[in-house]
């Protein structure tokens, strides 16, 4: 088979677990309604989370802050952010602290504040997570919060 091209310019950096029993594809289509070539999707192992641990996996933080800069390097275009963590994540339970495996929530605010400081040109990001509800058959997409760039000058 032979695809066009997508030649639209993306918008939304969106950065999720790489984990397969994240209904990802209905996630972006039905809650997000985020057409394709609208977004530029970035799954990784445990997400964007390592941002939010630079002393506990510093090669993780380096790699993960890495793998977003290509994007928003070659993407001006993307001035959002939406961001996923999930509880249950596997990436979690292997390499993070056992104290810091269930803070998947507390997590967002400091990797918006790290993608935020490294990358000017975010203006939202939006911060999400998915708990697996009704005895693990199910998962929950909430937002928990829109943050807003510091640094946007408002008149
Ligand atoms: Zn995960």
């Amino acid at each position: 088979m032979r695809f066009d091209s997508l030649t639209q310019e993306p918008k939304v950096l969106l950065g999720g677990c790489s984990d397969d029993r994240l209904p990802f594809l209905a996630f972006v289509e039905q809650e997000l309604m985020l057409p394709e070539g609208f977004y530029f999707p970035l799954r990784l192992a445990g997400g964007l989370s390592p941002l939010a641990h630079k002393n506990e996996v510093p090669d993780d933080f380096k790699s993960t802050l890495k793998a977003v800069k290509f994007p928003m390097d070659h993407r001006p275009s993307i001035t959002t952010g939406i961001i996923l963590e999930h509880a249950f994540c596997g990436y979690r339970q292997e390499c993070l602290p056992s104290d810091l495996v269930h803070n998947g929530i507390e997590d967002l605010d400091i990797i918006a504040d790290v993608l935020f400081g490294n990358f000017p040109q975010f203006t939202q990001i939006q911060l999400w997570f998915a708990d697996l509800i009704n005895g693990g058959k199910t998962w929950d997409f909430s937002k928990i919060k829109v943050v807003e760039s510091q640094q946007v000058c408002r008149i």
